[in-house]
């Protein structure tokens, strides 16, 4: 991958840890990233957020602009899931982290989360990637849907071609003939970018899968693989969701799946 420059894991230098808040991605201990897949209201955003801020997590998660395939879907509540979801990180003591979708919402988006996610069907969106670049912002870039590893490696040189060094990267499934799953996890890259790269890479294992009965094996599968960290998708009341229901977890189910994962990450020399 001889065009992969500033990401490229080199002999010389360290591995990236990326600060957000106070949460540090990189380093020994796994790092947690959950919440529902779109902010849906004031109270049940702050509620979870205690609940999952004593469970150990590290990181909030709500979409506020949601990428929906169908545009009568539910788009999200936009600024004002933006501010239910910085007030319910504020009540637990949790940065946040939520997608633009739009250049033209990049100042409103980082006024109100500490990370930016630039979600997999705007991987490749090159103007997008320049301006969170001249950000000091951190990001979490989702590999794209049928994006290859180069791909991805490269889309987040844009990002850090322009001067921001605060990158992480999360494997979030991609696409394949497989139809029983929404997506493929694909475990390999996981542990073949930490091979290839500096930067912190997380996993995503909600998405991955798009069925909740599988969201803890792959979870424990992706830190065995030497993920740095999760994303899991965690809601109250799955079945309301307004989006990603189906593989969204409780917090109840989340709990347990934490328990499962501790041997793992112990076994790989991580800690939860
Ligand atoms: C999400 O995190 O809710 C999301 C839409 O992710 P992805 O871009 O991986 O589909
Ligand atoms: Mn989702």
């Amino acid at each position: 991958m001889q065009s992969v420059v500033l990401g490229r894991l080199a002999e010389d230098q360290g591995r990236s840890l990326v600060q957000v808040g106070p949460c540090t991605i990189g380093a020994h201990r796994l790092v947690l990233m959950a919440g529902p897949c779109a902010v849906e209201g004031g109270a049940e955003m702050v509620s979870l957020a205690l609940r999952l801020k004593e469970m150990g997590v590290g990181v909030l998660r709500g979409g506020a602009f949601k990428p929906r395939t169908s545009p009568y879907s539910f788009q999200g509540l936009g600024r004002d899931g933006l501010v239910m979801l910085a007030r319910a990180g504020e009540a637990a003591g949790l940065p946040v982290v939520t997608e633009v979708m739009d250049v033209r919402d990049l100042d409103l988006v980082m006024r109100y989360a500490a990370m930016i996610q630039v979600g997999s069907r705007n991987m490749q969106n090159f103007g997008l990637l320049k301006e969170v670049g001249r950000t000091g912002h951190p990001v979490l870039l989702k590999r794209g849907l049928s994006a290859t590893i180069e791909e991805w490696l490269l889309a987040a040189e844009y990002i850090l071609a322009e001067g921001n060094r605060r990158v992480v990267l999360c494997e979030r499934g991609i696409r394949t003939f497989e139809s029983h799953t929404r997506n493929t996890m694909d475990i390999a890259a996981v542990a073949a970018v930490k091979g290839l790269s500096h930067l912190p890479v997380i996993a995503d294992p909600s998405h991955g899968s798009g069925r909740r009965e599988l969201v803890a094996p792959l979870a424990r599968a992706a830190v065995a693989a030497g993920a740095d960290g999760l994303m899991i998708e965690v809601h109250a009341e799955p079945a309301k969701a307004l989006s990603d229901g189906q593989q969204s977890v409780t917090p109840e189910q989340f709990a347990v799946l934490l328990t499962g994962l501790a041997p793992v990450a112990g076994a790989v020399g991580r800690s939860l």
